[in-house]
């Protein structure tokens, strides 16, 4: 089924044989209000037989829910977000939304192709951030079920020059719930232009829960030697990789976020704490654990698998100041959630020695993500 109106309340449950045993699912489907210019929005609310739910909407293809069990079996929800299409409508900080045409900063909000510079948003400074003011998270995306893989496929046709960028993007983000309590995120993307595609989800994790407000005692690994400096406050890369060995940016040992968040470094005093890209020690494209974040108290545990370069560590370090009442009319705060952004080095199309961007006209543009609860 495609459709962008969809019918409302529709719940589809189904058994399957899978691993050696019979298995259900099911995936709860309604409305979820109407944009402002009138476009009927749907929330999926994805369910594994272990209890586990996932909730997406079609609007900005964002994850608004996430309930993952403790070690007592208690479930809490563990992103940020909004409770309802209002809050989203404006959302500064990106809560659950997918990121595209590009993820990150591009310096100056414009770069070269083929010879052709083309020109994006300034909206963060002088650079663009996140695809500029209509990033995809702004966009309906259509969406189609696929019960048997207790999945949602949203798809988004991405015009020529849209955001600025060159080339018609056809590209879809799929969203599975499995049966071993993983949300993997799967972008898949065709360009009749060589154009950048650097897809994210910008989801904010507490795993204490989202009302707990902190993530300062969560235990973080990024298995990553080097990470990639900014040059100042604006946050654009210098081009260099540095090694984390004997600096806070290190994560190759578990440590708690707070333990050197607030260090007098000055690459940590140019973002206000941890917001910095890793170059992820990874042996190829392959999906490897890059990552895993724990937090002590509820014993609740995440894995992070990607066949990405690199990985955004964002703290929420900006979350602070809007006021805002969000989900379960929670304020949030500085550092109540974190980030782990998997992508392209930020401002990778300016740098010869950072793995490129580029999608080639007519080539696919196939990567996946996956968050795991173990
Ligand atoms: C960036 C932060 C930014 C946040 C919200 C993250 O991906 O690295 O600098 O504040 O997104 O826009």
């Amino acid at each position: 089924m495609r459709s962008r109106t969809g019918p409302f309340t529709k719940e589809r449950s189904i058994s399957v044989f899978q691993y050696g045993r019979v298995i259900t699912m099911s995936i709860l489907q309604k409305s979820y209000g109407k944009t402002l210019e009138g476009d009927q929005i749907t929330e999926f609310i994805l369910q594994n037989e272990r209890g586990m739910k996932v909730h997406l909407i079609n609007y900005g293809a964002i994850m608004t829910k996430l309930f993952v069990p403790d070690k007592n079996n208690e479930f809490a929800d563990v992103v940020l977000g909004y409770d309802n299409l209002e809050g989203y409508l404006k959302n500064p900080g990106y809560f659950g939304a997918t990121i595209g045409r590009n993820g990150n900063r591009i310096a100056g909000a414009s770069f070269e192709i083929n010879g052709v510079t083309y020109q994006l948003d300034k909206n963060e400074g002088e650079n663009n951030l996140h695809a500029g003011f209509d990033g995809y998270n702004k966009r309906v995306w259509d969406f189609t079920v696929n019960e048997e893989e207790n999945e949602v496929v949203f798809s988004l046709i991405s015009p020529d020059k849209d955001q600025g960028f060159p080339g018609e993007f056809k590209v879809s983000v799929t969203y599975k719930l499995t049966s071993d309590n993983a949300v993997s995120i799967g972008y898949e993307g065709v360009s009749d232009k060589d154009t950048i595609a650097n897809m994210t989800n910008h989801s904010y994790f507490n795993l204490a829960g989202h009302t707990s407000n902190s993530i300062l005692d969560h235990i973080l690994w990024i298995k990553a030697s080097k990470f990639v400096p900014v040059v100042d406050s604006a946050a654009i890369p210098s081009g260099e990789l540095w090694e984390v060995k004997g600096t806070p940016m290190d994560f190759t040992s578990k440590k708690a976020v707070a333990d050197e968040i607030d260090a007098d470094y000055e690459q940590l005093k140019f973002t206000g704490g941890y917001d910095h890209n890793y170059a992820l020690d990874k042996r190829g494209k392959e999906q490897e654990l890059i990552a895993t974040v724990e937090d002590p108290k509820s014993g609740r545990k995440m894995e992070v698998y990607t066949d990405l370069p690199g990985v955004q560590l964002y703290a929420g370090n900006f979350i602070n100041g809007d006021g805002d009442v969000c989900k379960d009319g929670v304020v949030y705060q500085k550092r109540s959630g974190l980030c782990l952004e998997t992508q392209y080095f930020p401002d990778a199309i300016h740098q010869e020695n950072f793995e490129s961007p580029i999608l080639k006209a007519g080539e696919n543009y196939k990567t996946t993500t996956v968050y795991k609860f173990v």
